[in-house]
């Protein structure tokens, strides 16, 4: 529309020109060089018109023979990125599918076609560790890791590589570096805690999980419970370097972040008592135990009694059952002290009621064998300690730490499975009946000082229900 519009102005201007000239007629004389010319105004129009055209002309012609080498230059780029993608694509496809040799060639061809090391390097590099050839892929991993924008992938490629090789000191030093640079990639951070564990760094550790919580990879239930674990064992360790004050602070720490974190309570216990201060000692206990009631907690809360004798233990433990009444193991915690100091109107009293709160149809071998040592220790009546000692073996085994991920049984609560390496993966649980026959003979064969630890009973067990006892010895 415009176009026309513009067209029909030009042609009414040139008519109205032509009309103007028709009707104003006149000559131009010229004398230059020598020449002399007369033509009329018309004609001059016209040759200057000739001649402007034929000058923008020759210059087009010049123009696009100057322009010429660039535009075949970018045609020939365009040609070349769009074969290099094309590579590029092709060879993770290849490296997708397994195929080292098609993703060699590829990479090779992307490499000669884009010039973008960025892009291709990565090809190239998981082209090399695809054939298996390392070492290649270890030097585009350098290549990368010296560059700003693929520092982190480059990284990332050593990281994997020193984890295959098992070099552990340069796969922790390279975690470090990339999660500095990227802490927000769940893996990277998840494999330097998982080598911070390794190597016992709780310090640094406990960095990590901070980094992880706040990043949200980690919930903050999960991260509060693994950060108490890494706290607790900086505590274990300020114990064994003698620095009892540090361990204490470190353990109570540890308690008040995991308050049914069993093993910290118990720590942060005893180190109260030997800093004679009984009392708070007893009061960590009993908020444990509203949340966690365990077998160790009434072990130490027996020690915190203010007297040695059998009774004062046996009120100290009343107390504590308190702290959550109905529970089996307030009931058993009684009535074991109870049986120990002879009181046995309170131990039946106790010991019926944790066969009644058992749940399941037989009471745990534990409650059995408790039954069993009262009615040979009050009655004297062999005949039904000798039923009560056959039902134990028909109960369940005794609680122990097993490692909720390959079985593993431990007698003392560790951080790390030695067998799975798994990170808090004990739980305190009954073991399963099978598990419990290899738990049996793994206690027996290495923990042979472990078996005389824990219960003040089992002199007619031993004989009869020789595994068992070492079960639950294994297990308190
Ligand atoms: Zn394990």
């Amino acid at each position: 529309m415009i176009r026309a519009f513009w067209f029909l102005t030009v042609i009414a201007l040139i008519s109205l020109g032509g009309a103007l000239v028709a009707d104003n007629p006149g000559a131009v004389s010229l004398d230059w060089l020598g020449y002399h010319i007369d033509m009329s105004i018309g004609f001059m129009i016209f040759a200057v018109l000739i001649l402007a055209l034929l000058l923008a002309t020759i210059f087009r012609i010049w123009s696009f023979f100057r322009k010429a080498p660039r535009r075949l230059g970018r045609v020939n780029r365009n040609w070349r990125r769009r074969r290099g993608y094309k590579a590029l694509t092709q060879g993770m496809f290849a490296i997708a599918a397994g195929d080292a040799q098609e993703a060699k060639r590829q990479s090779k061809k992307a490499e000669n076609l884009l010039a973008e090391p960025p892009l291709t390097m990565l090809l190239s590099a998981q082209a090399a560790q695809l054939s298996g050839d390392d070492k290649a892929a270890s030097k585009f991993f350098e290549k990368m890791s010296e560059r700003k924008e693929t520092k982190y992938l480059g990284l990332h490629g050593k990281l994997n590589q020193a984890m295959q090789e098992g070099d552990q000191e340069s796969a922790l030093e390279l975690a470090e570096q990339a999660s500095d640079l990227n802490s927000k990639t769940d893996t990277v951070t998840r494999t330097l805690f998982e080598l911070q564990i390794k190597g016992g760094n709780w310090i640094e550790a406990e960095e990590t999980i901070r980094k992880l919580i706040k990043n949200k990879l980690v919930d903050v239930v999960t991260g509060r419970r693994r950060r108490a674990i890494l706290i607790y064992q900086q505590g274990v360790e300020a114990e064994n370097e003698g620095r009892l004050g540090d361990a204490l602070q470190l353990v109570r720490k540890a308690n008040n972040l995991a308050p049914g974190f069993v093993p910290a309570a118990v720590r942060a216990a005893r180190l109260m008592q030997r800093a004679g201060k009984r009392r708070k000692a007893a009061s960590v206990i009993e908020e444990t135990w509203v949340k966690n009631p365990h077998p160790h907690l009434a072990e130490v809360m027996e020690n915190l009694a203010p007297g040695a004798g059998g009774q004062e233990k046996t009120r100290a433990l009343e107390k504590l059952a308190n702290y959550n009444k109905d529970h089996v193991e307030s009931h058993i915690a009684i009535g074991r002290a109870a049986l120990a100091s002879s009181m046995w109107l309170e131990a039946r009293e106790h010991l019926e009621a944790a066969k009644r709160k058992y749940p399941g149809d037989i009471p745990s071998a534990r409650i059995c064998r408790y039954l069993a040592e009262l009615e040979e220790a009050e009655n004297q009546d062999v005949e039904a300690s000798r039923e009560w000692l056959k039902m134990a073996a028909d109960g369940d085994p005794d609680s122990a730490w097993i490692c909720s991920d390959c079985g593993n049984v431990v007698a003392e609560w560790e951080p790390v499975c030695e067998r799975c390496e798994n990170f808090d993966s004990f739980e305190w649980q009954v073991p399963p009946r099978v598990s419990r026959l290899t738990a049996t003979s793994y206690a027996s064969e290495s923990d042979d000082p472990e078996q005389t630890t824990i219960d003040p009973e089992g002199k007619p067990i031993k004989n009869k229900n020789q595994n068992e006892s070492d079960a639950g010895n294994a297990s308190n």
